[in-house]
């Protein structure tokens, strides 16, 4: 089975940004690293993987979404920290393609076993992404988007800036990709 992470933004295009830690912190920067540690554990696990990117580089929606379909991915999990306006909104949220059932079961998965982990969540469950998501949209394979936390919440931040505790996260998200059934 070929899983393709798809760590969000890169090169110019910083996503969205962490203000309450100096310097401050891109989106770009914790989606990779968060993408590079799921990528490590899900080979650990016997999965093949591919990266929609492995460094710090911009990356067309349209390439990523190609680089998926052309390798027959089964799984492409995109990558990415949530930021708003407001400082209060905080915890982890997984998305799907409003139409794609295993997308939901595969996202809802996820957040139940970050509940039980005792992760902090954004909301009940997991939430169907407008459909004009262009990777989830595009993408041929069953497809999901994880929001790891909010950069604009500085308790998330800290935490997502903390190796250990992301590493810890992403264990268990790899788990749950882990004793999922194919598409
Ligand atoms: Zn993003």
């Amino acid at each position: 089975m070929l899983i393709c992470i798809d760590p969000g933004h890169g090169g110019k295009d910083p996503g969205t940004i962490g203000r309450s830690m100096t310097p401050e912190i891109y989106e770009k920067q914790i989606a990779l690293s968060a993408g590079l540690i799921l990528g490590g554990f899900l080979n650990h696990y016997g999965f093949d993987v591919c990266m929609t990117r492995s460094e710090d580089k911009y990356r067309w929606l349209v390439n990523r979404v190609r680089f998926a379909n052309k390798r027959h991915a089964d799984i492409f999990i995109s990558v990415h920290v949530d930021g708003v306006e407001s400082s209060l909104p905080h915890g982890f949220c997984s998305y799907y393609y409003p139409e794609s059932t295993h997308g939901k079961m595969v996202a809802d998965t996820i957040m139940e076993r970050l509940r039980d982990q005792r992760y902090d969540l954004h909301g009940e469950g997991s939430k169907p992404k407008h459909e004009r998501n262009f990777v989830l949209k595009y993408t041929r394979m069953t497809a999901i988007l994880l929001e790891l936390g909010f950069v604009s919440n500085s308790q998330d931040l800290k935490n997502l800036m903390d190796p250990i505790f992301l590493s810890d996260m992403i264990i268990e998200i790899a788990e749950t990709i882990k004793h999922f059934p194919g598409r």
